[in-house]
């Protein structure tokens, strides 16, 4: 496994491999690697002829209240869990190599990116495009794996390589979670021992709300997911929404089918989970 830290570095492998007929996959992160990001390369490894992993702190997704500077980074131990997985390349710029001095140009998909966290964290998909969008680049990657945990992040990047003709296919990868629920991230490990206790009772609401839908409709499930997260110690709600599963649209009110997402802050720790419903 070769670690790269050059852009230059990258596209010059990124262009051999592509003139070979070998097909890389892409998986980004920002490190603090967990069982979620493991799932993802596996399923590069499994299909890709090349798994490169990215890893970047990207300073242009945080806000200027937020946890940029006490991000977990963790990149020995991320190294030893890229090499177990059998991952080629990891690509891991500093910021300065990603983001010059001067650098001017940014990606932003309209609309979408307001919404929902968008709303709360105001630039943060901005961020995400603009990385997201040099990495597919950079990488010249096939496919690239995204978890469906980050659901808005999602359905971003699908609509910017879409729209702005990216060749590179996203693949939606399941939420992987811990064995009470909680959905894995590299911020849980902010999460005291009671945090973490009360930050496993979102997924068990979520699991209601899904069973609710056979039979309630959006304003009754939105109504009875809001008491139970409010009801959890030390949360503070910010927002509770049921959306359009493809493009996070609104919905109406007797949609069949939606995307239940929530931002809970439980603590001083924001956390984002969500299910999709089905009746
Ligand atoms: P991050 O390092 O948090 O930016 O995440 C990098 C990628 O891993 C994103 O596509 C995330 O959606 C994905 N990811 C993070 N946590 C999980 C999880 N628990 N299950 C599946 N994918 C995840």
């Amino acid at each position: 496994m070769k670690i790269i830290k050059k852009a230059s570095e990258m596209q010059r492998i990124a262009l051999k491999l592509f003139k070979c007929g070998e097909e890389v996959g892409l998986v980004p992160t920002m490190g603090a690697l967990h069982e979620g990001h493991v799932s993802l390369i596996g399923k590069s490894v499994k299909h890709d002829d090349i798994t490169v992993v990215s890893i970047f702190v990207n300073p242009t997704q945080f806000g200027p209240n937020e946890d940029y500077l006490k991000y977990p980074r963790l990149f020995e131990q991320d190294i030893k869990i890229c090499k177990k997985n059998h991952v080629n390349y990891v690509f891991a710029p500093s910021v300065s190599e990603m983001f010059p001095d001067g650098y001017k140009t940014f990606v932003e998909v309209k609309d979408m990116q307001d919404i929902l966290c968008g709303e709360y964290r105001k630039g943060h998909f901005k961020g995400v495009a603009t990385v997201v969008a040099k990495l597919f680049n950079m990488t010249m990657a096939e496919r690239a794996y995204f978890g469906i945990k980050d659901f808005q992040q999602l359905r971003i990047i699908e609509k910017m390589a879409k729209d702005l003709n990216f060749r590179t296919k996203i693949v939606p990868c399941p939420v992987i979670r811990e064995k009470n629920g909680l959905a894995m991230s590299s911020r849980n490990s902010y999460l005291s021992e009671n945090e973490i206790k009360a930050a496993a009772g979102i997924s068990k609401i979520l699991k209601g709300a899904k069973a609710d839908f056979k039979e309630k409709d959006a304003v009754q499930i939105i109504k009875k997911v809001y008491a139970g997260l409010e009801s959890l110690p030390e949360s503070k709600i910010d927002y509770v929404e049921m959306r359009d599963y493809n493009n996070l649209s609104k919905i109406n009110i007797n949609a069949k089918k939606a995307v239940l997402a929530v931002a809970v802050w439980i603590g001083k720790t924001r956390l984002i989970d969500n299910i999709m419903l089905v009746k």
